[in-house]
């Protein structure tokens, strides 16, 4: 960014110090304008592709405009045209409100652009995310001074991280040779409830989705060991060829958790692979109170953790960890004749994970730890915890039933005042479209064991006791402009 001459001279690649500081200034402004205004703004846009495509004609990138035009319009259309996650009112899904300190840590390592591929590269950047993980790791019970891992894209990256590791150790000639050369088809063992980019991964890895068991669960969402056993059993008759068995700490829909030990007992036993994907909840880890709910994490070969949910950093920003350092090197192995050459004592990240280029994702998420220390991390997670408690508790003196059961922040609500669950899903989307319309929260659907439900989560730092109430006088408002369909009392059971 600095001054430049030539070619590039009086065009926008040209700042000069002052209006870099300019720039960099109206940019902060626009931040600061959005966080204090956005509790103002409609959660929802009401848009279609038409109208953002026709704003976007002006733009045919012909002649060149100046910046602080753009920068305002670009923002302009942030603030008209996103579902405003950074409102208090989003009760939504695990996006969370940045904390600002997560932005500028992100702003750094936008700035400095330090390259992580290898080592030698950005010895500061990659020592710092190490430290970061390994105090992840630490917290959630891997063993000391052993957590290997690195940063990812997301939770998806990550999980496919933890594919690939554990198809490496469970089959080692798949590294050389690929799926072909083994004697059967490998699969893997996720619940019902599970994150289904568990098929995405399947099938980029060549596994194929139906690789994917989504083994039942029981009425209260965990996964059912009996059948996971049974499952295991069948498809080892079968021929087929059982390596990784998935824990979910914290399920997308009803913030459900696996009951983890057992798992690692049932993969021990069966000589299989244990991941656990703790995308959302994994940061329930950083609180004494909390961590508890996470028991039997600290045995998983590896785990999930996104940052960019619970732990209120930009996306993207994920997590993978795992004890096992040496698997990572052998999955992800490459040497080539222009990287820099590998520093002895150290990791170079291109070569123990799936990116090559790198950014420093992890830099946000240090800086914010470090200036809010782990306890008040802790802080954080347990009010958004109680709030999710009061929310259970106000929805239920209002008449709504709640149907998961749940440690963590996320509530799964119906209405069957009108007796009967069929055609009720109808009747909830359009009780969250009027919630969505009148702009002031936002709530999802989702089904609970089929039943269909309302789903709230609190994922927002600024959210308050305010907000809760805000949203359970808004659910009864569209509940009262939303009948039942017809003669609710004489209306026939109908089977799912
Ligand atoms: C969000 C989520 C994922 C996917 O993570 P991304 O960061 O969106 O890629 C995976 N598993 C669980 C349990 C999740 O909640």
């Amino acid at each position: 960014m600095d001054g430049m001459d030539g070619s590039v001279a009086g065009t926008a690649f040209d700042l000069g110090p002052q209006e870099r500081r300019r720039l960099f200034g109206q940019v902060f402004d626009l931040v600061e304008e959005h966080a204090r205004g956005v509790r103002d703004l409609p959660v929802t846009p009401d848009v279609t592709p038409e109208t953002v495509r026709r704003h976007l004609e002006r733009y045919d990138f012909d002649g060149p405009l100046e910046p602080e035009g753009v920068l305002a319009d670009t923002a302009a259309m942030l603030r008209r045209w996103t579902v405003h996650t950074t409102h208090p009112g989003y009760f939504g899904l695990f996006n969370p409100n940045p904390a600002a300190l997560g932005v500028l840590g992100d702003l750094l390592a936008a700035a400095f652009n330090p390259q992580l591929a290898a080592w030698s590269h950005a010895p500061g950047a990659v020592e710092i995310e190490r430290h970061v993980t390994g105090f992840l790791g630490e917290r959630l019970g891997l063993p000391s001074g052993r957590v290997a891992g690195h940063f990812t894209s997301g939770g998806a990256e990550a999980n496919l991280t933890g594919v690939l590791l554990a198809l490496t150790r469970a089959f080692p000639q798949v590294g050389e040779d690929g799926l072909a050369a083994l004697p059967g088809r490998p699969v893997l063992y996720a619940s019902a409830e599970s994150h289904l980019a568990w098929l995405k991964i399947a099938h980029m890895c060549g596994l194929g989705r139906r690789a994917v068991r989504l083994v039942p669960v029981l009425p209260d969402l965990r996964m059912d060991l009996r059948a996971l056993t049974e499952r295991i059993a069948e498809d080892r008759r079968a021929g087929l060829l059982p390596f990784l068995v998935v824990g979910t700490a914290g399920t997308t829909s009803a913030g459900v958790i696996d009951p983890l030990g057992e798992l690692a007992d049932l993969a021990g036993a069966e000589g299989l692979r244990f991941h656990v994907d703790a995308a959302w909840a994994g940061a329930a880890a950083l609180s004494d109170r909390l961590r508890p709910v996470l028991a039997g994490i600290e045995r998983a070969d590896s785990v999930t953790l996104d940052a960019h949910k619970w732990l209120a950093m930009p996306m993207g920003a994920g997590t993978f960890l795992t004890r096992d350092a040496e698997g990572l090197l052998e999955t992800f192995r490459i040497t080539t004749a222009y990287m820099p050459a590998s520093t002895p004592g150290a990791v170079d990240p291109y070569a123990a994970s799936a990116q090559w280029s790198r950014r420093a994702i992890g830099l946000k998420l240090f800086v914010t730890l470090a200036a809010v220390g782990r306890a008040g991390y802790a802080r954080m997670i347990e009010r958004q915890t109680d709030l999710g408690d009061l929310l259970r508790r106000r929805l239920a003196d209002a008449g709504w039933r709640v149907l998961n059961r749940t440690p963590l922040p996320v509530v799964c609500f119906t209405d069957d005042a009108h007796g009967g669950e069929a055609g009720n899903a109808a009747r909830l989307e359009a009780v969250a479209e009027r919630v969505l319309r009148a702009g002031h929260a936002w709530i999802s659907t989702t089904a609970i064991a089929g039943t269909p439900a309302l789903r709230a989560c609190i994922t927002n730092l600024a959210t308050t006791e305010a907000d809760v109430e805000t949203l359970v006088t808004e659910l009864e408002s569209a509940r009262s402009q939303e009948p039942p369909p017809t003669a609710a009392p004489d209306r026939p059971h109908y089977a799912r």
